[in-house]
């Protein structure tokens, strides 16, 4: 069978529509795609049904390890079959994959995986380091290895437990990316994967088999959301992950990837790379971005170069992924709509976004900024055990604050401010580093730049700029502040300069403001 068209309208998934729960995903695929390739490794192809049956097995598996529904199953590992396995396999005997961040310290894993009090606890092969920490939490261990995980799975039926969930049972727990601060346990279910996988797809045209590649984690939503989409279509996952950029841009050509996810840092590299401008994009359809702020002039540069459908989302881990999207055609905006590029885009179905006070939690109108707020079938139920962080987070009657300031304007269309807690006062004035960064940014000299808040005996607070060179260029602390002076507010303007050769940034791109406030504030 061919994978369906990705035009297709996806019936499931809404607030009032039957709810598709994680192990639907891969029974419905395996029914109705079932010899097409679903995974494609480095070690070779599976099939949708080989999958599945996997899957069976090693819920069969838990099943006999003695976990029961609704017990956790974390896992420390990178992307690979086994993932997705551990994934649906939990799911279809009504047990929780919990995974980590395997590039935590092996410390930081403990305290992340303890929170969620898991009974068996999966390691990949090349997370050994985390293992002699990780061992310390639940009784079963199990690696992720040719050996033992086949010794595990061995000998158990493929036929499916069917556990059937319902739809407000958690499925997966995702754990927040611990840039602001103490890791949380981010409840996941039918509703929000459903809500996810019912994205509009008018926008995404496209005949014959997608071939997918999301060079992320699957331990983060963006990771795991396509994942769980591109199995949901029918169509070929691509799992193999490059080294460096140079490597991506030949997996993406090569392999004639249709489909494709990333971080901004992804697309910027793909966009300053010399190969990008020789290799042949012409298989590639759509590539989706988000998850941290994108330079405009990067935009620009990728929809030239590359020429595909560029899509942003904004979201988050608590909204299942994306709830808004700039959709390609707000990437080629038309005379008199050019600053809908700057934006994130607009509200998808099934969600309301509202700006609310910062100190009154009143909405606010159009224009004005705040708070963003949103509500609707992605957004999270709350996190693991934590219904002090669960009430802070979300109101009684469903808005999720976000954390994240913002305005609407009257078309719907979001523009972000930033992060709150990332907001520089100076003088009395706010200064919000994303808008500092994006015009750094234009600089020809900057490859990249994070702007933070130091302190300053006269105005309280000043934006400090940590900048990484373009290559072949020398430009000098003064050069960027005296270009800064001319392009914004004096205010805004970082007062000092450090080079660094790169930025830190946690696995899924963004960057650790709270390493970089550490170490020059
Ligand atoms: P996480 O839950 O770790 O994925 O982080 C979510 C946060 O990433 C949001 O609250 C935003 O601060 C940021 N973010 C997500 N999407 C975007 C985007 N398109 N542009 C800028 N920042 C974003």
């Amino acid at each position: 069978m061919t994978a369906a068209p990705l035009s297709i309208p996806f019936a499931d998934g809404a607030m009032g529509r039957p709810i598709r729960q994680v192990a639907d995903i891969i029974r419905q695929s395996a029914e109705a795609f079932g010899d097409d390739v679903a995974l494609r490794e480095e070690s070779g192809d599976t099939t949708y049904r080989r999958l599945d049956e996997r899957s069976s097995q090693f819920a069969n598996a838990l099943i006999a390890a003695g976990v029961q529904p609704g017990d956790r199953v974390a896992l420390v590992s990178g992307n690979s079959h086994y993932f997705l396995e551990i994934v649906y396999g939990a799911a279809k005997m009504g047990a929780i994959a919990a995974p980590a961040n395997t590039l935590l310290a092996p410390a930081e894993i403990v305290r992340v995986l303890s929170s969620c009090d898991p009974t068996v606890l999966f390691v990949g092969a090349d997370e050994g380091e985390a293992a002699p920490a990780t061992g310390a939490v639940p009784s079963i261990r199990i690696n992720l290895d040719p050996e033992s995980y086949e010794e595990f799975i061995k000998d158990q039926p493929t036929t499916d437990p069917g556990h059937q969930s319902e739809p407000t049972d958690t499925g997966v727990i995702l754990f927040s990316s611990g840039t602001t601060g103490l890791p949380k346990g981010i409840k996941l279910n039918g509703i929000n994967f459903s809500g996810n996988l019912s994205a509009p797809e008018d926008h995404l045209e496209f005949e014959g088999t997608p071939i997918s590649m999301a060079p992320v984690p699957f331990f983060h939503i963006t990771g795991l959301t396509s994942a769980l989409s591109a199995n949901s279509k029918g169509g070929v996952l691509l799992l193999k992950m490059p080294n460096g950029p140079g490597d991506l841009i030949r997996l993406l050509t090569e392999e004639k990837v249709t489909h494709a996810v990333g971080v901004p840092t992804i697309l910027q590299m793909i966009t300053q790379h010399p190969d990008a401008q020789t290799a042949d994009w012409s298989n590639l359809k759509f590539f989706g971005y988000g998850g941290a702020p994108m330079p405009v002039a990067v935009i620009k540069a990728a929809t030239e170069l590359i020429g595909c459908g560029l899509f942003q989302g904004y979201g988050m881990t608590e909204t299942t992924a994306a709830v808004t999207v700039l959709w390609p055609e707000d990437h080629l905006p038309s005379p008199g709509r050019e600053k809908q590029i700057g934006s994130v885009g607009r509200a998808l179905n099934d969600t309301e976004i509202r700006i609310v006070d910062m100190v009154t939690r009143e909405p606010l109108p159009v224009g004005e900024r705040g708070e963003i707020q949103v509500r609707g079938s992605r957004v999270t139920a709350g996190y693991w055990n934590r219904d002090d962080e669960t009430t802070r987070a979300l109101s009684e009657d469903g808005w999720l604050s976000t954390g994240d300031g913002g305005s609407l304007d009257e078309e719907g269309y979001l523009y972000l401010a930033d992060r709150i807690k990332d907001m520089i006062v100076s003088g009395g004035e706010n200064v919000y580093p994303a808008e500092v960064e994006n015009a750094l940014s234009d600089h020809p000299q900057i490859a990249e730049v994070a702007v933070i808040g130091v302190p300053s005996e006269k105005w309280g607070e000043s934006p400090y700029a940590i900048v990484v060179k373009r290559a072949g260029t020398d430009p000098s602390e003064e050069d960027i502040i005296s270009w800064s002076r001319e392009q914004i507010a004096h205010f805004k303007c970082p007062v000092g300069v450090t080079f660094v050769d790169a930025l830190p940034r946690n696995p899924n791109g963004k960057i650790l403001k709270r390493v970089l406030r550490e170490q020059f504030s």
